[in-house]
């Protein structure tokens, strides 16, 4: 305690101190947790970002092939599991190369960017729309038998042959050809299904290019 001349008790010195340096330390927690929080949703903001983007395609938006290699098996499990079908719809830009050497690989980009957002546009939620390779997609529809997924491939198609896109004084067109499988009614496995999928844009593209082709089991011969 500090006393006065006449040995008067006039304060605590240490006791003050002790208050002021508490209130100080709290203040300083305080203010840490607060920025531990926020480097804390940061963190969680970024990852979620980086997350999104292991899984989605650049240029389209669409997701991409690692996406679809690790969600195809999944989606077909389920849809053993709870016995519905699903279609595979495989398509492929016809001349593509032709575009790019006309219109240049940006007029290509524009015209990848133009299909992706036409393709997400008339997916339903569950689809999974996949940019598969260079100029190639796959889109998975769980709950969809095959007659369906043809009329969905043909809508897509007629969209597509439709579009026209603007790249500086230019209106690109351009066709898809695609091919369509089943589960279970063609292949059972995702590598058999794409297969599938993958045979039957090959018939689409020998026939001619621009339409949808459904897979055709070979014929047993004996
Ligand atoms: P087909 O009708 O038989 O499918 O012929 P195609 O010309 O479309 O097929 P091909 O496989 O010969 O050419 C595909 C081209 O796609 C070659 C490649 O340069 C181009 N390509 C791949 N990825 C991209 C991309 O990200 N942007 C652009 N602009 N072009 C790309
Ligand atoms: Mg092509
Ligand atoms: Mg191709």
């Amino acid at each position: 305690p500090l006393h006065d001349t006449a040995g008067n008790i006039v304060g605590f010195h240490g006791v003050t101190r002790d208050i002021t340096e508490q209130k100080r330390h709290r203040t300083e927690l305080l203010q840490a947790n607060e920025q531990l929080a926020r480097q804390l949703q940061e963190i969680q903001e970024l990852q979620s970002r980086l997350q999104e983007q292991a899984i989605r395609d650049g240029l389209t938006g669409l997701f991409n092939r690692r996406y679809l290699d690790e969600t195809l098996p999944r989606e077909i499990s389920r849809a053993k599991r709870d016995g519905y079908p699903l279609a595979v719809i495989m398509m492929d830009i016809d001349h593509f190369k032709q575009i790019n050497d006309t219109y240049g690989h940006p007029g290509g980009d524009e015209v990848l960017k133009s299909l992706g957002a036409v393709i997400r546009q008339g997916a339903r939620e569950g689809d999974i729309a996949c940019r598969y390779g260079g100029e190639e997609f796959v889109i998975v529809l769980p709950h969809m038998g095959i007659e369906a997924a043809l009329v969905r491939a043909e809508k897509w198609r007629m969209e597509l042959e439709a579009t026209q896109v603007r790249h500086g004084d230019f209106n690109i067109r351009f066709a898809i050809s695609a091919g369509v499988s089943g589960y279970p009614y063609h292949a059972t496995s995702h590598e058999n299904l794409i297969e599938c999928a993958d045979l039957a844009l090959y018939i689409a593209k020998k026939g001619g290019r621009n339409q949808v082709t459904c897979f055709e089991p070979p014929v047993e011969s004996s």
